[in-house]
C-alpha cells in the first residue's frame, strides 16, 4: 500500500473523511500526538487500526468526540466530569468513564471493558475531520508498536510507511505528549496517565481528591487491573465443543459462535470482545475457542484468548503502544 501525505487543508479533510468512512485507518494531527483514527463504531475498522500498528496485544483506545454532548451520548457526563470538561475540553484530558449501554461503540475499542476512554481534541485539523465524519474516532498513537509517538507527519510516514493510507500535515504537534488520563468516580479522581494537564488542576476543577492506586504509586497505562476478561473458564485450540461449553469457532471450525467462519484475522479481532460477552452469557458452564491463525491481528487475538484461558489475576499486557 502506497501512503499518501496530504496537506491539511479542506481538499485533505475531505480525502481523511472519506477514508474513514470506508473503514480505513487515517494518521491525523492533534494537539498531543498524531492519531491514527478510525470510525470508533466500526469494529473492523478499528482492526485495521492495530493491523497498522502492527500491535500485539489489544488495549482500551481513546474516543474523540465533537464536544461535551456528543460524549454524553457515549458515557453519562455526570457532575465532577461535567466541571473538567467545561475547563479543559477541547484539550489534552481524557476522561474514563462508565459507558452507556448501547452507545454503539465498537467492542474492540474498549477492549471488552464496562468503561471508556472519551477525550474532545483542540487541534482544528482533527475537529474539521471529526465533523466531516460525524462519528466518533477511536485513535491511538500513529506510530508502529513499541515505536515512539509521532509528532509530525514525517515521523508518521516513516513509522507506518506502506501500512496506512493516508496522513494529514498539519505541522509539528504542540504537547508533543500523550494526554492526561484521568478515570472519575464518585469519591475521587484516579490519575491513569500523567501529561500536559496537572493531577492538581484536575483535583480542584472536579472538587474531588486524587486517589492513590495500589502501592500509592500512579498507574502507568499497561498495568491497569482493568482489562476485561469473561467470568467463564476458558479452553484454548478447542476442534470441538466438550460438555455443557459455548464454542466459539474460527474458520472451519464452526461452533455456537465464530469470530471469522473464513479464518479471517482482522474480522476475528473486529468480533473478540463480542463474542467473549455474548459466551459468557450464554448460560454454559465454560468457553472453548478454536485455535486462530497466529499472523497478523492473529497474534493479539491469541494473546488476548491466552490471558482470558490464564489463571486470574492476570499479568499487565505489553506497555508503550
Ligand atoms: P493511546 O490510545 O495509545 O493513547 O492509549 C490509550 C490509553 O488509555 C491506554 O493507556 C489505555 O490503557 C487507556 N484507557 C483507554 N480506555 C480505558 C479504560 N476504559 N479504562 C482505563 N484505561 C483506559
Ligand atoms: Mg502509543
Amino acid at each position: 500500500m502506497a501512503t499518501r501525505i496530504l496537506p491539511a487543508d479542506d481538499a485533505g479533510i475531505a480525502a481523511a473523511a472519506t477514508a474513514i468512512l470506508g473503514g480505513e485507518p487515517v494518521a491525523l494531527p492533534t494537539e498531543t500526538v498524531y492519531g491514527l483514527a478510525a470510525d470508533a463504531t466500526c469494529g473492523e475498522a478499528v482492526a485495521r487500526v492495530y493491523a497498522a500498528k502492527g500491535r500485539p496485544a489489544f488495549n482500551p483506545l481513546i474516543v474523540h468526540v465533537a464536544d461535551k454532548h456528543a460524549a454524553d451520548r457515549i458515557a453519562p457526563i455526570g457532575q465532577a466530569a461535567a466541571a473538567l470538561a467545561d475547563a479543559f475540553w477541547p484539550g489534552p484530558l481524557t476522561l474514563v468513564l462508565p459507558a452507556r449501554e448501547g452507545n454503539g461503540i465498537a467492542g474492540i475499542v474498549t477492549a471488552g471493558l464496562p468503561t471508556i476512554a472519551l477525550r474532545v481534541p483542540a487541534h482544528p485539523v482533527m475537529r474539521a475531520v471529526i465533523a466531516a465524519v460525524a462519528r466518533p474516532l477511536a485513535a491511538p498513537s500513529a506510530n508502529a508498536s513499541g515505536a515512539i509517538s509521532a509528532t509530525r507527519a514525517a515521523h508518521v510516514a516513516a513509522s507506518l510507511d506502506g501500512r496506512i493510507g493516508l496522513v494529514l500535515d498539519g505541522g509539528a504537534t504542540t504537547h508533543g505528549v500523550e494526554s492526561t488520563i484521568a478515570a472519575v468516580a464518585p469519591n475521587g479522581l484516579r490519575l491513569l496517565r500523567p501529561g500536559p494537564i496537572a493531577p492538581e488542576a484536575l483535583a480542584d476543577t472536579a472538587g474531588l481528591p486524587i486517589l492513590a492506586t495500589a502501592g500509592g504509586v500512579i498507574e502507568a497505562p499497561g498495568q491497569l487491573a482493568s482489562h476485561y476478561a469473561p467470568r467463564l473458564p476458558l479452553r484454548l485450540d478447542a476442534t470441538e465443543r466438550r460438555g455443557d461449553e459455548w464454542l466459539i469457532g474460527f474458520g472451519a471450525v464452526a461452533g455456537d459462535d465464530t469470530l471469522s467462519t473464513v479464518g479471517d484475522p482482522v474480522e476475528a479481532a473486529a468480533r473478540l470482545f463480542d463474542a467473549l460477552h455474548r459466551a459468557d452469557a450464554s448460560g454454559r458452564a465454560a468457553i472453548a475457542v478454536a485455535p486462530v491463525s497466529a499472523d497478523g491481528l492473529g497474534v493479539a487475538v491469541a494473546d488476548r484468548l491466552a490471558r482470558a484461558a490464564a489463571p486470574r489475576p492476570q499479568p499487565a499486557p505489553a506497555e508503550r503502544t
